[in-house]
């Protein structure tokens, strides 16, 4: 330790690359927070109790609330080493409430009865916090319950909400946050990491990091896992697969039968155990009174469980396929790129590039790229995958 400001310890913070501006000002609010607990008076409007944390997918929004939820609920201000940072990184902190909506929205019901357990006390002494991924999923009545609650709020609560961009959220609820936009870190930054802190070699890291676009999570995967890259290998081989009817056609189905499969296998290892925890929950097995009546608690709850399960692997499976349509988007940008001879930093090694930029035109290119998001909105309007999948191929092979 130097004790210069740059030689600071990362603590919490250490997992967003490219964030200093973020990281900078969370901290200075955790500081607030701690001078208020401390009964001194805090650097003004350094905090307040509704936050918002914006930014595009993978840059980071949830890890950047919850590093801030760990700050916060630190006596340290994030040191990342003692028992209240560990839970909170965990998720298991009693003052933390955690919420991941599984489906496409998150009801009133749910929201009301989340409003409800965040107005407790601190079982800490410090604050209670609610992190709400995803909050862009609340439905018209449940972002009314939410906004009750953070207009009148709790003395010690803090809610920590997190949505794509400030605009997914109603108006109402927006002005009463204080929003934190979390950028696109550099391919660099985000290579960095996974060198630092994963091992992985540089060359390697860095390519990754391209092709995931600053998605941290991505990147990783990519860097990792072997079939991840071989799922993106085989999205990337439609452009030169898709030369007439025939190819365009198959490469379509097997396209929609990637992402099913990818999807399947997210979900599926989530489905069982939690089937798993809902029966230990109601002791099937078990003998003795009462036991019929319980079973028949367990089939309401199992239903509502499979309810649940079932519309997360909808929300998965549109998910994947989406991904996969972005990575073709991104391959035909970088054409564009090439054919039009700019200096734009490619996502994709050039060598795959090159062929299919000398033979097509910047037009023909334009014309694909808007096949591809054609495609994308067809699917947000619920078009059976396969179909809009197969006219996009079939746009994608006309010359
Ligand atoms: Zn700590």
């Amino acid at each position: 330790m130097t004790g210069t400001p740059a030689a600071q310890d990362p603590g919490v913070f250490g997992d967003l690359p490219g964030q200093d501006a973020v990281v900078a000002q969370l901290r200075r609010a955790a500081a607030g927070a701690a001078a208020l607990l401390a009964g001194r008076p805090p650097e003004p409007g350094a905090m307040t109790h509704a936050w918002l944390f914006t930014g595009p997918p993978g840059s980071g929004r949830s890890v950047a609330a919850r590093a801030f939820a760990a700050a916060l609920l630190c006596g340290d201000g994030g040191c990342g080493e003692c028992n209240s940072c560990r839970q909170v990184l965990a998720g298991t902190h009693a003052d933390l409430l955690l919420v991941r909506p599984e489906g496409l929205s998150y009801g009133v019901k749910q929201t009301r009865d989340l409003v409800l357990r965040a107005a407790g006390k601190p079982t800490g002494g410090r604050w209670h916090i609610v992190l709400f991924e995803d909050a862009d999923r609340c439905t018209e009545q449940a972002a009314n319950a939410l906004l009750k609650a953070i207009e009148e709020p709790a003395p010690r609560t803090v809610w920590l909400l997190c949505a794509p961009s400030a605009e997914d959220l109603v108006p109402t609820i927006r002005s009463r946050c204080r929003v934190v936009t979390l950028v696109v870190p550099s391919s660099e930054a985000v290579a960095r990491v996974l060198t630092d802190r994963d091992g992985i070699e540089p060359a390697r890291a860095l390519a990754a990091a391209r092709a995931a676009q600053g998605h941290i999570g991505r990147a990783r995967r990519l860097a990792t896992d072997a079939s991840a890259a071989k799922r993106r290998a085989d999205v990337l081989r439609v452009p030169s697969a898709v030369t007439s009817l025939g190819p365009a056609l198959s490469a379509a189905a097997s396209l929609v039968r990637t992402a099913e499969e990818e999807a399947k296998a997210v979900t599926e290892e989530l489905d069982e155990p939690e089937r798993e925890a809902l029966r230990r929950a109601f002791g099937e097995g078990s003998s003795g009174k009462g036991v019929a009546k319980a079973m028949r608690g367990m089939a309401g709850a199992m239903k509502d469980l499979e309810d649940r399960q079932k519309s997360r692997a909808t929300r998965v499976k549109r998910d994947t396929l989406d991904q996969a349509l972005l990575e073709l988007a991104l391959f035909y940008r970088d054409i564009l790129m090439l054919q039009l001879g700019a200096g734009t930093e490619l996502a994709n090694p050039e060598s795959d590039l090159r062929r299919l930029a000398s033979s097509s035109t910047p037009e023909a290119t334009l014309r694909r790229l808007q096949a591809i998001m054609h495609c994308r909105e067809l699917l947000t309007l619920n078009v059976a995958p396969l179909l809009a999948v197969e006219e996009m191929a079939l746009s994608l092979s006309e010359g």
